[in-house]
């Protein structure tokens, strides 16, 4: 049996990047979906990391965990939040795995003495790629952002790939120009200028935007509206104004209002089906967010704040949005600050600064800088009984505090920051060390979905409300299981454990004692969606706002 004809929307950047392409797709692909359609979403990185696992978050943004473990790029991570579910590994795609894969077939005579050139076998692995996002989940469209900017010599490639399908099925692909309409300061005046030169050079690789979606400060006017119609080649109706918003959740609403997804469905000769409510839900979930006023402040506790220009809410985006979604959800405003913390270590007198909060937060992370300023902010949470949450490093620290506070083990660490530490509370997987001696670091560590078990009677089996979770993990190093009994003993809980009991996945302190300690050893952020909250980041908020 022959397969329904596959849909693709490509979205491709003009002008400049950074203008919010990631999200523009997301809110495609939530508002088709919202039609009655299977949506599958997709990024294309030009880079040739074969994967994001090895990238600098503070330098490229977070890497976003998905549940196969793949490490992908963050805007993974939109699409999932937009869409609400899980995506997989074909669904990011990088020129490092592109050419991976065409040299490494080369090296196996798979071109049967063949010359391998980028035309066409480079072309035609991607083009087998985009079909492959169709097929995964058997979808009926898939939207596929190509990152970097019209210009850029790093996604030609990729927009050569996509220029071929459509001569090839003229019916099924639709191309979306992200632009960029600056106001020049002094002039004040919106510019189509540089989108027209944008548009010029897609049409130089013979490629016609469908739709231009007009990033700027303010609304478009009728008057550029025009202008861009009529110098793009494009209808002027299918010019999207996309001004600034307040947040990235109202962008599918502010789309809609100019009717994309009719112009979408309508382009790919895709017959309109019964509306699911999701839409509505998406709207109740932005007008929560909008009428929230009293506050709920939270402080994140790192190592990464002092990096310049480069803006942190990238770097940690899964982690703001799970808490911002949770605060909405309870009706209340989440005011983030970001608190370094190497401050602590400097002058411990800081500390008194946290007072200043609902609850404390510290995210994962690599390596020893701040690691003792951290450990400090950990100490004050338990001792002052300010709500605490520990995300993978977060918690292994907590760990590593309560062992030299608590169970008195004296200079307990993990090894990661001191490989001679005499009481290794938290040490390497044995099969992790071996990768780490023969420096083998990409997709090495542990990744993905793990199932966790979680223990009656605690915290985290209550908030879950289920004995058995999926989560998503991305470290190397764990609760050393010689040290389990002497933690346990002086009152810390391992609340979740992996099936077998060998891991520890949560640990806690119980309710009696303190109004929220938890420590996970995996990434509950990656799970968080407007349209179904973490729990355990509604439970932590919960108790901050109590605080
Ligand atoms: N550095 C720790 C480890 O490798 C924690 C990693 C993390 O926070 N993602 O186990």
């Amino acid at each position: 049996m022959s397969r329904k004809a596959r849909k693709y929307v490509f979205v491709i950047g003009g002008v400049m990047s950074g203008v919010g392409k990631g999200i523009a797709t997301s809110s495609i692909a939530k508002i088709v979906q919202s039609r009655g359609f299977s949506v599958n979403a997709v990024k294309v990185d030009p880079y040739l990391n074969v994967d994001a696992g090895t990238m600098n978050p503070t330098e490229h943004g977070e890497v976003f965990v998905i549940k196969s473990g793949l490490e992908c790029d963050q805007d993974l991570g939109n699409y999932e939040r937009f869409l609400n579910k899980d995506l997989q590994d074909d669904l990011y795609i990088t020129s490092g795995m592109i050419y991976q894969h065409v040299i490494s077939r080369e090296r196996n005579l798979g071109f049967r003495g063949k010359c391998v050139e980028a035309i066409p076998h480079i072309r035609d692995e991607i083009i087998l790629r985009f079909r492959r996002t169709v097929d995964f989940n058997e979808a009926d469209i898939s939207i596929i952002e190509i990152g970097g900017t019209v210009g850029d010599y790093q996604n030609i490639m990729f927009i050569e790939a996509a220029r071929v399908l459509k001569v090839e099925h003229p019916d099924d692909v639709l191309f979306i120009m992200v632009s960029y309409l600056p106001i020049p300061q002094g002039l004040g005046e919106m510019k189509t200028r540089p989108t027209q030169n944008a548009v010029r050079q897609l049409n130089s690789y013979g490629v016609q935007p469908d739709v231009i979606i007009a990033r700027s400060e303010r609304a478009l006017d009728k008057k550029r509206k025009d202008k861009i119609a009529v110098s793009c080649n494009v209808p002027a109706d299918h010019v999207i104004s996309a001004p600034d918003v307040e947040s990235i959740y109202d962008v599918p609403l502010n789309f809609e209002k100019d009717n994309i997804g009719e112009m979408i469905l309508s382009g790919l000769k895709m017959k309109a089906r019964k509306k699911t409510n999701d839409l509505s839900r998406w709207r109740k979930f932005v007008s929560k967010s909008k009428h929230a006023k009293e506050k709920v402040s939270i402080a994140l506790i790192g190592k990464y704040f002092d990096v310049g220009d480069f803006t942190l809410s990238d770097s940690y985006i899964s982690i703001i949005e799970a808490l911002k979604i949770s605060a909405y959800t309870l009706g209340r405003k989440p005011e983030l600050t970001w608190v370094s913390a190497g401050e602590f270590e400097k002058n411990p007198r800081m500390l008194k600064k946290l007072d200043n909060f609902d609850g404390i937060v510290v995210p994962g992370g690599f390596g020893e800088r701040a690691v003792e300023g951290k450990i400090k902010a950990i100490k004050y949470a338990r001792e002052k009984k300010i709500p605490y949450f520990g995300l993978c490093y977060g918690m292994q620290l907590a760990v590593v505090e309560y062992a030299r506070n608590v169970a008195n083990l004296r200079g307990a660490h993990t090894t990661e920051v001191d490989p001679d530490t005499p009481n290794p509370v938290i040490d390497i997987i044995p099969e992790q060390k071996e990768l780490l001696e023969k420096q083998k670091y990409g997709g090495t560590m542990r990744l993905g979905g793990y199932i966790a078990l979680l223990k009656k009677g605690t915290i985290a089996r209550k908030v879950y409300g289920s004995e058995l979770v999926e989560e998503r993990h991305r470290h190397r190093y764990e609760v050393n299981p010689e040290y389990i009994e002497r933690l346990t003993e002086s009152g810390l809980v391992f609340s979740g454990t992996s099936p077998d009991r060998k891991l520890m996945e949560i640990a806690e302190i119980p309710r009696n004692k303190h109004p929220f300690f938890v420590g996970v050893q995996f990434h509950p952020e990656f799970q968080a969606r407007p349209l179904s909250p973490h729990p355990l980041f509604t439970e932590f908020l919960k108790a901050a706002i109590k605080n």
